[in-house]
Protein backbone atom coordinates (compact mmCIF):
# COMPACT_ATOMS: atom_id res chain seq x y z
CA UNK A 1 0.00 0.00 0.00
CA UNK A 2 1.01 3.36 -0.70
CA UNK A 3 0.07 4.52 2.83
CA UNK A 4 -2.46 4.00 5.47
CA UNK A 5 -4.43 6.45 7.21
CA UNK A 6 -3.70 10.59 7.80
CA UNK A 7 -0.39 11.45 5.93
CA UNK A 8 1.07 14.84 5.29
CA UNK A 9 1.78 16.59 1.68
CA UNK A 10 5.87 16.01 2.57
CA UNK A 11 5.17 12.40 3.78
CA UNK A 12 3.46 12.17 -0.25
CA UNK A 13 6.26 13.92 -2.42
CA UNK A 14 9.30 11.99 0.18
CA UNK A 15 7.61 9.02 -1.15
CA UNK A 16 7.32 10.02 -4.56
CA UNK A 17 10.91 11.29 -5.17
CA UNK A 18 13.31 11.19 -2.31
CA UNK A 19 16.49 12.04 -3.69
CA UNK A 20 15.20 15.18 -5.99
CA UNK A 21 17.02 17.53 -3.87
CA UNK A 22 20.24 15.17 -4.33
CA UNK A 23 19.97 14.73 -7.96
CA UNK A 24 19.90 18.79 -8.26
CA UNK A 25 22.84 19.10 -6.41
CA UNK A 26 24.57 16.88 -8.65
CA UNK A 27 23.63 18.56 -11.60
CA UNK A 28 24.84 21.72 -9.87
CA UNK A 29 27.95 20.14 -10.02
CA UNK A 30 27.82 19.05 -13.33
CA UNK A 31 27.83 23.01 -14.19
CA UNK A 32 30.90 24.85 -14.74
CA UNK A 33 32.35 27.67 -12.48
CA UNK A 34 30.93 30.98 -12.47
CA UNK A 35 32.92 34.24 -12.68
CA UNK A 36 30.05 35.98 -11.34
CA UNK A 37 27.38 34.52 -9.15
CA UNK A 38 24.51 36.81 -8.30
CA UNK A 39 22.68 36.77 -5.18
CA UNK A 40 19.06 37.15 -5.37
CA UNK A 41 16.73 37.92 -8.36
CA UNK A 42 15.09 41.34 -7.76
CA UNK A 43 15.94 44.20 -9.80
CA UNK A 44 19.25 44.52 -8.48
CA UNK A 45 19.99 41.34 -9.27
CA UNK A 46 18.66 41.11 -13.02
CA UNK A 47 20.74 44.54 -13.46
CA UNK A 48 23.90 42.92 -11.95
CA UNK A 49 23.54 39.74 -14.09
CA UNK A 50 23.07 41.78 -16.82
CA UNK A 51 25.77 44.06 -16.74
CA UNK A 52 27.98 40.80 -15.63
CA UNK A 53 27.03 38.70 -18.80
CA UNK A 54 27.54 41.78 -21.21
CA UNK A 55 30.84 41.50 -20.15
CA UNK A 56 31.43 38.22 -21.66
CA UNK A 57 31.34 36.91 -17.18
CA UNK A 58 29.93 33.13 -17.18
CA UNK A 59 27.03 34.83 -14.87
CA UNK A 60 24.54 32.85 -12.71
CA UNK A 61 21.99 33.88 -10.61
CA UNK A 62 20.55 32.83 -7.23
CA UNK A 63 17.12 32.70 -6.65
CA UNK A 64 14.07 30.97 -5.20
CA UNK A 65 11.85 33.18 -7.90
CA UNK A 66 13.33 35.55 -9.63
CA UNK A 67 11.19 39.63 -9.78
CA UNK A 68 12.11 40.51 -6.26
CA UNK A 69 9.43 42.54 -4.30
CA UNK A 70 8.42 43.95 -8.02
CA UNK A 71 6.73 40.44 -8.47
CA UNK A 72 5.13 40.66 -4.76
CA UNK A 73 3.82 44.22 -4.77
CA UNK A 74 0.30 44.70 -5.86
CA UNK A 75 -0.08 47.92 -7.59
CA UNK A 76 2.56 49.91 -9.45
CA UNK A 77 2.81 53.46 -8.09
CA UNK A 78 5.18 55.17 -9.95
C1 LIG B 1 4.65 47.41 -1.27
C2 LIG B 1 5.75 47.95 -2.18
C3 LIG B 1 5.41 48.74 -3.27
C4 LIG B 1 6.40 49.25 -4.12
N1 LIG B 1 6.03 50.02 -5.18
C5 LIG B 1 6.96 50.49 -6.02
C6 LIG B 1 6.59 51.28 -7.15
O1 LIG B 1 5.41 51.54 -7.41
N2 LIG B 1 7.57 51.74 -7.96
C7 LIG B 1 8.90 51.46 -7.71
O2 LIG B 1 9.73 51.90 -8.52
N3 LIG B 1 9.26 50.71 -6.65
C8 LIG B 1 8.34 50.23 -5.80
N4 LIG B 1 8.73 49.49 -4.72
C9 LIG B 1 10.15 49.30 -4.46
C10 LIG B 1 10.77 48.25 -5.34
O3 LIG B 1 9.97 47.05 -5.34
C11 LIG B 1 12.15 47.94 -4.77
O4 LIG B 1 12.90 49.14 -4.72
C12 LIG B 1 12.93 46.94 -5.60
O5 LIG B 1 12.21 45.72 -5.71
C13 LIG B 1 14.28 46.68 -4.95
O6 LIG B 1 14.96 45.76 -5.76
P1 LIG B 1 16.19 44.92 -5.21
O7 LIG B 1 16.63 44.02 -6.32
O8 LIG B 1 17.17 45.83 -4.58
O9 LIG B 1 15.59 44.06 -3.99
P2 LIG B 1 14.40 42.99 -3.96
O10 LIG B 1 13.33 43.29 -4.98
O11 LIG B 1 14.01 42.92 -2.53
O12 LIG B 1 15.11 41.65 -4.40
C14 LIG B 1 16.02 40.97 -3.55
C15 LIG B 1 15.90 39.48 -3.87
O13 LIG B 1 16.94 38.79 -3.19
C16 LIG B 1 16.40 37.63 -2.59
N5 LIG B 1 17.27 37.27 -1.48
C17 LIG B 1 17.47 37.94 -0.32
N6 LIG B 1 18.33 37.28 0.44
C18 LIG B 1 18.69 36.17 -0.24
C19 LIG B 1 19.55 35.09 0.04
N7 LIG B 1 20.25 35.02 1.18
N8 LIG B 1 19.67 34.11 -0.88
C20 LIG B 1 18.98 34.17 -2.05
N9 LIG B 1 18.15 35.18 -2.37
C21 LIG B 1 18.01 36.16 -1.46
C22 LIG B 1 15.00 38.01 -2.20
O14 LIG B 1 14.20 36.87 -2.04
C23 LIG B 1 14.58 38.86 -3.40
O15 LIG B 1 14.03 38.05 -4.43
C24 LIG B 1 7.76 48.94 -3.86
C25 LIG B 1 8.10 48.10 -2.78
C26 LIG B 1 7.13 47.59 -1.97
C27 LIG B 1 7.52 46.66 -0.81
Amino acid sequence: AFSVGAISVVEVLNKLDKNAAGRQAEQLNQKSVFDMLVIGGGPAGAAAAIYSARKGLNTGIVAEKFGGQVAETVGIEN
